[in-house]
């Protein structure tokens, strides 16, 4: 790894980090996206009666039963080295927060806990009134109430057409925009906010860096790119950034 001496100084000096993933590094762990998720009964449905919040009014027995056969492929997944490399790098940094548009939960499973999971994660539920947190009921009705309220659960994720929990968006900016460095691992979606995160973390003054196999949007606008497979080149990264010495 050819890493210039400055973006190394200033990821082993970087005192207040942040770290963005998303679909890339899910597909390496063999997570299947949505659009290919949507195989056997599931190939002829049209996305709007599986995940937006009509369908969920309209029939939230479907919505429900999808996002369980989601939750089941992806329980077959596990966090890959990268996965596992971002949890030293958040012990070693004084100020990290991580954020995901994943929603297969595998930086939680790995062990990562300063996380921002802005589409939420499939493998809990919350109540449709007052948002309570649940697990995945495996039997009873369909979709389960919440024994709290009485309400709907649903699966706890960002629905198409919804907008991302207020709470979530307003940890990750401030974040970003006071972090010192930067970095996007793998293919990444280019909507808002995460798109503007460059150009944030820039105004602040932070290194821009990516890891990524293409020339996407963050890769154009970075200091650096590593042009590598994240579960390829992240863990070797990470170590050096943590050991403070080691080939570059
Ligand atoms: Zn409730």
């Amino acid at each position: 790894m050819n890493i210039p001496a400055t973006i190394l100084a200033q990821l082993r000096q970087s005192q207040r980090m942040v770290v963005v993933t998303g679909g890339g590094l899910s597909a390496e762990s063999g997570v299947a996206s949505f659009r290919q998720a949507m195989v056997g009964e599931w190939a002829n449905y049209d996305v709007r009666d599986l995940a937006t919040p009509q369908a969920f009014a309209r029939s939230p027995k479907t919505v429900w039963q999808w996002y369980d056969f989601r939750r089941r492929q992806i329980a077959t997944a596990q966090p890959n080295p990268a996965h596992h490399a971002l949890v030293d790098l958040e012990q070693h940094v004084s100020e990290f927060l991580l954020i995901t548009l994943a929603i297969d939960g595998l930086h939680w499973q790995a062990g990562s806990r300063d996380l921002v999971e802005l589409n939420g994660c499939v493998q809990r539920v919350r109540c449709v009134e007052n948002g309570h947190l649940g697990d995945w009921d495996e039997e009873g009705s369909i979709p389960p109430r919440c024994p709290r309220c009485g309400s709907l659960f649903r699966p706890d994720v960002v629905l198409l057409g919804e907008g991302f929990a207020r709470t979530h968006v307003l940890r990750a900016r401030t974040a970003v925009e006071q972090c010192d460095t930067i970095l996007f691992i793998g293919e990444l979606s280019t909507a808002d906010p995460v798109a503007q995160f460059p150009f944030m973390a820039r105004r602040a003054g932070a290194t821009v860096i990516t890891v990524n196999r293409d020339d996407s949007m963050f890769a154009v606008t970075a200091d650096y790119h590593i042009k590598a497979r994240a579960s390829d080149c992240v863990s070797e990264l990470v170590r050096i950034i943590t050991s403070g010495t080691g080939a570059v």
